[in-house]
């Protein structure tokens, strides 16, 4: 595992120091993305590293860090990447909506993150079609 992360808390801040690993939970933590909780025994990605002189901690969910990987190639803002996802998946407006559908790299998710990924394209996919109606 490379000792830098791309991102951090601030936008494209690359982190001085940094270290990542899989870790079992041993008490209920978190998801810093999604934000639900890690229960005890779940595995979740533990990162801890210092941006702009400060440590900082973070906690990611299985479900969130796979759609990381596949979407962002592990490079990300932490604590953004829903928000960010609904925006690559929305930029395109429907046409990106249906790419995303046809893109096969959705299987490389855990059902849980695929699951809120066509939650979220299905709300996006909804939004454009109401303001098509309202013109
Ligand atoms: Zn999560």
């Amino acid at each position: 595992m490379s000792n830098k992360a791309w991102s951090g808390c601030t936008e494209g801040t690359m982190a001085d120091v940094y270290a990542k690993d899989t870790r079992k939970a041993r008490e209920q933590h978190k998801c810093c993305e999604c934000s639900r909780n890690i229960k005890t025994g779940e595995y979740y990605i533990f990162e801890k590293g210092i941006w702009d002189g400060r440590w900082r901690l973070y906690k990611t969910c299985i479900d969130c860090m796979r759609v990381r990987d596949v979407y962002f190639g592990g490079a990300i803002v932490f604590g953004r990447m829903w928000d960010d996802f609904r925006e690559k998946v929305s930029e395109g407006g429907k046409e990106g909506i249906l790419e995303f559908y046809d893109d096969l790299r959705h299987e490389r998710l855990t059902k849980r993150g695929r699951d809120v990924a066509f939650r979220m394209a299905e709300k996006e996919m909804k939004k454009i079609k109401q303001n098509e109606r309202r013109k």
